[in-house]
């Protein structure tokens, strides 16, 4: 009899079984996969994300073999703003999260996925989890009530527990198990393909975004850089007619200087790729299970948040479940606490945010002026930055009220870029598929 069992051990699935195993209590967690692998993911975890990883204590393990920054170059229309995470607005949303904000670092870094989840995987088990590992849940054992209380395995192995935890993935056998609906759900999403490049130097990461496309380049391990494009899912099909052509025409059409430096570098892997990341979130808990990580909840990764999410999902259910199992408060009050804030407006406003982000619209010209009234100003563009990766609380950034958007002099000052220049051209222009030729090529 164990007190937890958690159904997958990566990012979700190891972390919150390391946070209860430190807790004292007895806890397996298992995983079909074997370690190291890899999973489908761009792997860029922002710095509440390593302030999690350096939480569970692992932050140094992943910086010995991964390059780390605090600035990064967000770049809308050639607007470009370069900026970082304020430490204090970390350290705001962690007391506000945890009650705690021990181990905060301003850092992020794009780790790949077999690095970090064998990293996970190894700290759970010094953690004291038993871990293991090929191993297929096929059933769940629930009393007649209804209340989980154990797993079943391919090999017919049957354990028992007070709690399982679904950290099962966004196709959650968890949730098939127990028929829960999706809601919210956003079919609006972007396609994205990326591969690695040797032969472009370590710097920080930078993001583009120019009209329906966007692209980013990030050193990650092995001295290489993982360079991404993504376009709306409408377009999916015809850039996927011939990915690598569309690939570097997509950088052409984002930056001429990504595009020549990627042009210069050398490919060491294939592409990856995926053309479904629609939205949704599912029920959080119920009895004798919870969900955890993209079991839970997914959307689009044009903001690259899913691992860091996931680690925070891993920490908050974990207190709740410690305080259950510990006998601190009763099993209701403490998962009511998980929920409360997983499901605030915060949350709530944030997960709108990217899903609108998703439909990859073009940029339009008061979102331009925006970006051009925070040149200059270093403060509100490390504000806007942590408002993006989900730092700050995006109803804050954007509220009207926030004067310093409606300051006259900087909106004058805001005209004079080139974005400006035949924006209604440029707009209209930005709204045409630009890899259509290819896809009729394809079909004939
Ligand atoms: C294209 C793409 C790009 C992304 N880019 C980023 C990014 O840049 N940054 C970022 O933070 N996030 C990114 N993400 C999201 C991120 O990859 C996920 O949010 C993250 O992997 C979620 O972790 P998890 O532990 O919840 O689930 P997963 O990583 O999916 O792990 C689930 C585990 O459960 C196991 N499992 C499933 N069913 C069973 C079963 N029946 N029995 C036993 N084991 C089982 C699986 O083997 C798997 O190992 C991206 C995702 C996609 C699709």
């Amino acid at each position: 009899m164990y007190n937890a069992i958690v159904i997958g051990g990566r990012c979700a699935g190891a972390a919150v079984g390391a946070h209860l195993a430190r807790r004292g209590l007895r806890v397996l967690v298992v995983d079909r996969s074997r370690f190291p692998s890899d999973v489908l993911s761009t792997h860029f975890v922002w710095p509440h994300g390593a302030s999690y990883l350096n939480r569970l204590g692992v932050l140094d393990q992943v910086r010995a073999v991964t390059p780390a920054h605090t600035r990064v170059t967000v770049v809308n229309n050639g607007i470009a703003l370069r900026g970082s995470v304020p430490e204090e607005l970390l350290r705001n949303q962690f007391r506000l999260l945890h009650d705690d904000d021990s181990g905060i670092t301003t850092e992020y870094f794009s780790v790949r996925r077999h690095v970090l989840d064998k990293i996970l995987v190894d700290n759970a088990v010094r953690a004291g989890v038993e871990f293991r590992e090929g191993y297929t849940v096929k059933e769940l054992l629930q009393d007649e009530d209804g209340t989980v209380i154990g797993i079943k395995g391919r090999d017919g192995t049957v354990e028992r527990a007070q709690v399982v935890i679904g950290a099962d993935g966004r196709n959650s056998f968890v949730a098939r198990a127990l028929g829960l609906e999706k809601f919210d759900e956003r079919p609006r999403c972007t396609f994205a393909y990326w591969s690695y490049f040797s032969g472009i130097p370590d710097a920080d990461a930078q993001i583009h975004r120019r009209g329906r496309l966007g692209m980013a380049m990030a050193s990650t391990n092995n001295g290489q850089t993982m360079v991404l494009t993504w376009g709306p899912s409408e377009w999916a099909e015809a850039f996927r007619a011939d990915v690598e052509g569309n690939f570097h025409r997509a950088l052409g059409l984002i930056s001429e200087e990504a595009a020549d430096t990627v042009a210069r570098a050398r490919r060491e892997e294939r592409f990856y790729g995926t053309l479904d990341q629609a939205a949704y979130l599912r029920r959080l808990h119920g009895p004798g299970w919870v969900l955890v990580g993209d079991a839970e909840s997914f959307k689009d990764q044009c903001t690259a948040l899913g691992i860091t999410h996931a680690l925070r999902d891993a920490e908050l259910a974990a207190e709740a479940v410690g305080r259950w199992l510990g006998g601190e408060t009763d099993r209701d009050t403490a998962m009511a606490g998980y929920a409360a804030k997983r499901r605030s407006q915060t949350a709530a406003a944030y997960y709108d945010y990217v899903c609108t982000l998703a439909e990859m619209k073009p940029l339009r010209h008061d979102e331009l002026q925006l970006f051009a009234i925070l040149r200059g100003n270093q403060a509100e563009i490390d504000r806007f930055i942590a408002t993006h990766v989900d730092v700050a609380p995006v109803s804050e950034f954007f509220d009207p009220s926030n004067v310093f958007l409606l300051n006259d002099t900087a909106k004058e000052s805001s005209r004079d870029h080139s974005a400006f220049a035949d924006f209604e051209a440029t707009y209209r222009e930005h709204q045409r598929n630009p890899f259509p030729r290819v896809a009729a090529e394809a079909t004939r």
